[in-house]
């Protein structure tokens, strides 16, 4: 064979009884038959030995044939080498700041990471928040939009300082000729009309942690104080909607609700605009039996979701977050190198003003970047920037998903396996069952002209392939 293939190169599925082959470097699906999905399989070996692997299923004149159609996958440019590092930045522009109001929270949800509790419970001060305006003004280079992120703790119990903030902030950008958004993570229990209308009138678009109907949510999210809190915070977002504003929820799923398309269409059926599922934990990683989510269970769930999804494309009815964000990075051939910009393009400031790459890495050792009040050492940054990529990851770098994934959170890979760049492998079974559906779902749609016009706006980089052979 022309160019070395490794099983990084491809992916193979099935769909309604057609072999198909996803091929990474290129985000290329192609349709094939069995012989050739046979050949690629085996095409780390020299022709000879690929005769005699297949010589009891196949004839000697079609596996020649095969061989060279999957040669020309390379001279096709379908089949890359692949990239041995990210293209390359200069230096960093700060964009956006996640300022942390409050360690703080009126909620004690059973499953919280809970770093927040370990922290002094104390406010951020105006002072801080204003020197962290300044720090993301000075850092943010030529970047013409920046955002500021208000989060905790619960952010809500810090109002004022948001208020504050925002305006201060608005008039910074506004001195700089720059742009800045907010957002806010919020339970919504404190999101009364004055504080509705306030994040209404500055263009918020909260994304409100809510687990689901009544009986999820009073599982989990309890008042600090012991009560329910699915009747107030329902009511609130209910308010928030009809101001007109966009929102999105993030549901943490547990043992106690594994019913996926249940919980999204709850979350629709109210009029979120966007849901985002995040297991507790990845299943195994954990020995608390409260926590421990049933492999099958859950992939059996997104297997559902992923039919529910179809369903709702065919019906007009809008579509789901999760794998929408999927079949859209696949049709772009938008490869994603990182699952985020930590410790770059983002910072999280504490309440004391400590700087630190991500929440997730608050109080650990080795990871405070500085302070607003003293100024910020880059080397963590650079760490960043080098390790918090597929490439510095053995696992990424063989893994046929690479460039769907962008990897995984840094912060979990170090809570699991202590280092930044080892994936968590029990998360990478979901990850993969995930993009083995949304890749189902992709050819589903691709070969309906209908669905893909009401799918995708354009058409797709790279339209699905007819058999290699007829190319
Ligand atoms: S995190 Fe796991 S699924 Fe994602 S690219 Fe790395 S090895 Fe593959
Ligand atoms: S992926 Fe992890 S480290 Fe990155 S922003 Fe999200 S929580 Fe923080």
């Amino acid at each position: 064979m022309g160019q070395t293939i490794t099983s990084a190169d491809y992916y193979l599925f099935e769909q309604d009884g057609q072999r198909y082959a996803f091929l990474p470097s290129s985000f290329a699906v192609i349709e094939i038959d069995a012989l050739f999905g046979e050949v690629l399989k085996n095409s780390h070996l020299r022709p000879k030995q690929i005769h005699k692997v297949l010589a009891q299923q196949f004839d000697g004149p079609a596996i020649d044939e095969a061989i060279l159609e999957v040669d020309s996958l390379a001279a096709r440019n379908l089949i890359r080498p692949p990239l041995a590092r990210p293209p390359r930045k200069k230096g960093f522009d700060l964009q956006c700041l996640l300022l942390m109001v409050t360690n703080a929270c009126n909620f004690a949800c059973s499953y919280c990471h809970g770093d927040h509790e370990k922290l002094p419970p104390r406010p951020m001060n105006e002072q801080t928040a204003r020197r962290a305006v300044d720090l993301l003004l000075e850092r943010s280079g030529s970047a013409p939009a920046l955002s500021i992120y208000f989060f905790g703790g619960e952010p809500l119990l810090n109002f004022d300082l948001v208020k504050s903030t925002v305006a201060y902030a608005r008039g910074r950008a506004i001195e700089q000729d720059k742009k800045v958004s907010f957002g806010m993570t919020t339970n919504g229990y404190l999101l009364d009309p004055e504080k509705a209308a306030f994040l209404h009138e500055n263009g918020f678009s909260p994304l409100f942690s809510m687990d689901g109907p009544p009986e999820v949510q009073n599982a989990c999210r309890r008042l600090r104080s012991g009560g329910d809190t699915f009747d107030r915070v329902f009511a609130n977002v209910k308010h928030y909607l009809e101001l007109g504003g966009p929102c999105s929820a993030r549901a943490t799923i547990t043992p106690a609700c594994m019913d996926l398309v249940a919980l999204t269409e709850f979350f629709y059926d109210a009029g979120f605009r966007g849901v985002s599922l995040e297991p507790v934990t990845s299943p195994g990683t954990t020995p608390d039996p409260r926590f421990q989510l049933d492999l099958d269970l859950l992939t059996r769930s997104y297997s559902e979701l992923a039919e529910r999804t179809l369903e709702r494309i065919v019906a007009g009815k809008g579509r789901y977050n999760l794998f929408v964000t999927i079949l859209e990075r696949i049709d772009k051939g938008n490869g994603h190198f990182k699952p985020c910009f930590v410790g770059e393009e983002n910072w999280t400031i504490t309440a004391e003003g400590d700087i630190y790459p991500c929440y997730r890495f608050i109080g650990k050792p080795g990871y405070r970047m500085g302070s607003v009040f003293d100024g910020v050492n880059l080397k963590i940054s650079r760490r960043f920037e080098k390790q918090n990529t597929i490439f510095s990851s053995r696992q990424c770098h063989a893994c046929w998903a690479r460039y769907i994934c962008g990897g995984q959170c840094p912060a979990d890979r170090l809570e699991h396996t202590g280092s930044i760049t080892r994936p968590v492998a029990e998360k990478c079974i979901i990850q993969k069952h995930l993009f083995t559906l949304a890749l189902k779902l992709y050819v589903r749609i691709r070969r309906d002209p209908h669905l893909s016009e009401t799918c995708f706006a354009k058409p797709a980089h790279s339209p699905l392939l007819p058999d290699p052979a007829c190319v």
